[in-house]
């Protein structure tokens, strides 16, 4: 019996797939690469020819597996619905059982098992970010119980780039009287570059420690600055509390007049759906409400917008096994910035932020890129 098989993969599901190629010209990989193996028809044809045993899983089907972007894109145009990402990822679970998959995951799975962030780094630098923060209390956010815990994530706390994401995200909360909490030192992964490397089942520790966390503070809403974090607390941890991406908790202080735009923001901008926000957590209004609440904004829609967002070539953990796949989506992505006439993106995602960034930074690309929780402080007076 093959090994997808075992997996009880559903075959109904990738039978689903009539090869139409209607998916194709939205696949960013299939783009960038221009090979059928890497477009989500292809990708659908090694998880079927596999299952039928055709097919060995190899370091070729590694490769076109472990390209894809997680971004969902395909399945958002399929006419039959196919969930071409979550076959994907299921497939990535079978080539890990086989031993073909990239051996950086390796380097990944112990590191998070070892220090509990992505980066390998000092746990007790994840609060780091407060050095941007004017007014610090005494507490520095630590509280034993609170209202609200706000779950930073590994890539807001430990890379420079975007450390003023939660520094935002904390002043707005403050400014607003929020009654929160961070779980600094205490706060662990969520897990989710796991299921992206196909080991789902090593997420159990570190949604048990965060689960006990939380339920240690009190809270009974969680908010989130990452939407991967939300994503993964979403759909893979069991809990009563509410769970809130950034976007919609600011739409709410907005709304309860808690905090006012009220300084005027003048630039051309436009909104990138991020693929976990959007499309994945079906998060598409709120980040445009809020946006829309700061004055002077002249504000442009992408052509390819909410579900049919492009990725910013920051998803599936391609940044770290092809990093010149993730830059040129990047690129394809500021191009239609560009396209827009748009000087700034403002987005809800601290990887996106990381990805379209550094692509402008290093193709000397005149464009500004901004977090959501940015754009609402430069709008608070
Ligand atoms: S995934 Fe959907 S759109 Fe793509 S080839 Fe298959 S049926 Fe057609
Ligand atoms: S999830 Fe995105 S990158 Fe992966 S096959 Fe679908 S469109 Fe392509």
């Amino acid at each position: 019996m093959n090994i997808i098989q075992l997996k009880k993969l559903s075959y109904d599901e990738v039978a689903k797939c009539n090869r139409c190629g209607f998916c194709l010209p939205s696949c960013p990989t299939y783009i960038i690469k221009g090979k059928e193996a890497y477009s989500p028809r292809g990708r659908n044809a090694i998880t079927r020819f596999a299952i039928e045993n055709k097919l060995e899983l190899d370091e070729n089907t590694e490769k076109a597996i472990f390209t894809c972007l997680g971004c969902g894109a395909c399945t958002a145009v399929c006419l039959s619905s196919v969930q071409t990402k979550d076959l994907i990822f299921q497939n990535r679970e079978c080539q890990v059982d086989v031993g073909f998959y990239p051996k950086v995951a390796e380097r990944l799975v112990r590191t998070l098992e070892d220090s509990h962030n992505i980066s390998d780094d000092d746990q007790e630098d994840r609060a780091e970010w407060q050095e941007l923060i004017k007014e610090l209390p005494e507490d520095a956010f630590e509280k034993e119980k609170a209202e609200v815990v706000f779950f930073v994530g590994c890539v807001a706390s430990f890379f420079p780039m975007v450390q003023k994401i939660p520094a935002n995200m904390a002043s707005i909360m403050q400014r607003a009287g929020v009654d929160f909490t961070i779980l600094g030192g205490d706060e662990w992964c969520c897990g989710f570059p796991l299921i992206g490397a196909g080991m789902p089942e090593k997420l159990a520790a570190m949604k048990e420690h965060n689960l006990k966390k939380v339920a240690d503070a009190g809270a009974g809403t969680i908010v989130f600055t990452c939407p991967s974090c939300y994503h993964t607390w979403k759909h893979f941890y069991e809990t009563e509390a509410r769970l809130m991406h950034a976007s919609q908790f600011i739409a709410e202080l907005i709304r309860d007049g808690k905090i006012v735009l009220d300084k005027e923001v003048k630039a051309t901008a436009t909104y990138h759906d991020p693929c976990d926000l959007g499309r994945n957590s079906g998060i598409f209004e709120e980040p445009r409400e809020v946006i829309k609440a700061v004055p002077g904004l002249n504000f442009v829609e992408l052509p390819m917008n909410r579900k049919f967002s492009v990725c910013c070539g920051g998803g599936g953990n391609v940044e770290m096994t092809d990093p010149d796949v993730s830059a040129r989506v990047a690129q394809m992505k500021l191009d239609s910035v560009k396209g827009v006439g748009a000087e700034l993106v403002i987005t809800g995602c601290q990887q996106c932020v990381r990805t379209m960034g550094t692509r402008a930074k290093r193709g000397k690309i005149d464009i500004q890129i901004k977090d959501l929780t940015e754009l609402v402080m430069d709008a608070m007076s």
